[in-house]
């Protein structure tokens, strides 16, 4: 039934050209198409309902409360045991994945970039793949001993959320040459299980080794906060948004706007802020100095400029290069205040001579 409605919809009403400058003329329209007079045949065995699948739904959940009550009931307890809190940002949010999906499409998208890039990886002896190698390492280790600013405890970040831990031997590093295959775009990631992936063309707007460890924390920030899970999490509940959408406006369009383009692009903002904040605390944990990470974006921001609205993969999703300018500054008292605790200041010199 509802198969036949919705072709019936589609072909005959064409929704999206009659949404055209049409407003509550095709609303009105629409809803008249579906409480229309329809005729029903004598001896007929199939069953021509008067309403939408719908309002029956509706009708149904009035007349049997219990059922209702049980079912909200029952979904409100599964979303309110399944809200957990971040590490470091301490931000609460829908957490429901299982730990095996995510390591399927962990594996997925390794054997994808692998498949894709796996002729131009640099070689591990390559003082590149050297360089990322020593600044994860160090960035590895101070997220296994992170010291919380405010409440002085000391934590391994990767164990927080009850995951498994990554042992150090675990990890691999690879540096793509994507200059080599002549289709330059500058970006980094880490998937799960302990896989780095940066692109050589990243480099020059890195500059340096601040600008490198600004980088590689910010993904492994979205790596400690288990941003996969999250995604995979709301996923269900955005497409079931959609659904519904659907069926009341009989078109796309309106759940496009909605889940894709407002709730999908705040969501991942929300995720890209809270790999900043992480990254920048877990990089000065790890004593690169926090003053790179404002002059890496900067950077990235003149790159971006440069290209000429060309937004670069890695920063297509994320908050504008200015408001996060504006963040990691706002940041920047407490990220110098974990830099000096723990002594990462004081150069050799003058700890010999004091
Ligand atoms: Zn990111």
């Amino acid at each position: 039934m509802f198969q036949k409605n919705f072709i019936l919809r589609t072909f005959r009403l064409n929704p999206q050209a009659s949404m055209r400058g049409k407003g509550i003329a095709f609303l009105r329209q629409a809803r008249y198409y579906r409480n229309r007079p329809r005729y029903v045949y004598f001896n007929d065995s199939r069953q021509y309902n008067q309403s939408s699948w719908w309002s029956r739904f509706f009708a149904y959940a009035r007349e049997n409360p219990r059922v209702t009550y049980g079912t909200v009931g029952v979904f409100t307890l599964f979303l309110v045991t399944h809200i957990d809190e971040a590490p470091v940002t301490h931000r609460y949010r829908l957490m429901m994945t299982a730990e095996w999906v995510e390591n399927y499409f962990t594996q997925q998208s390794f054997r994808q970039v692998m498949a894709e890039y796996g002729n131009y990886i640099l070689p591990s002896y390559h003082p590149i793949s050297k360089q990322v190698s020593s600044i994860m390492v160090r960035l590895i280790a101070a997220a296994h001993d992170y010291k919380d600013p405010t409440t002085g405890e000391r934590v391994n970040l990767f164990t927080v959320l009850g995951k498994s831990d990554i042992p150090l031997d675990k990890w691999e590093f690879y540096v793509i040459d994507d200059v080599r295959m002549g289709r330059p775009s500058p970006n980094a990631f880490v998937i799960g299980g302990g896989k780095v992936f940066l692109f050589k063309s990243l480099l020059p707007i890195c500059e340096d080794t601040n600008g490198l460890a600004t980088v590689l924390s910010h993904e492994l920030g979205h790596l400690l906060a288990d941003h996969l899970g999250e995604r995979l999490s709301l996923s269900p509940l955005l497409f079931t948004l959609n659904i519904i959408m659907f069926s009341i406006f009989g078109s796309s369009r309106p759940g496009d706007i909605l889940v894709n383009m407002l709730l999908n692009r705040s969501f991942s903002r929300e995720m890209e802020t809270e790999a900043d904040y992480i990254g920048l605390m877990v990089m000065s944990r790890a004593c690169f100095d926090p003053t790179g990470a404002p002059k890496l974006w900067r950077n990235m921001l003149q790159f971006e400029q440069q290209q000429g609205g060309s937004v670069p993969e890695l920063v297509s999703t994320h908050p504008s290069s200015e408001r996060r300018l504006e963040n990691i500054n706002g940041w920047m008292s407490k990220a110098k205040g974990i830099y000096e605790e723990n002594g990462c200041y004081k150069d050799l010199r003058s700890f010999w001579y004091r």
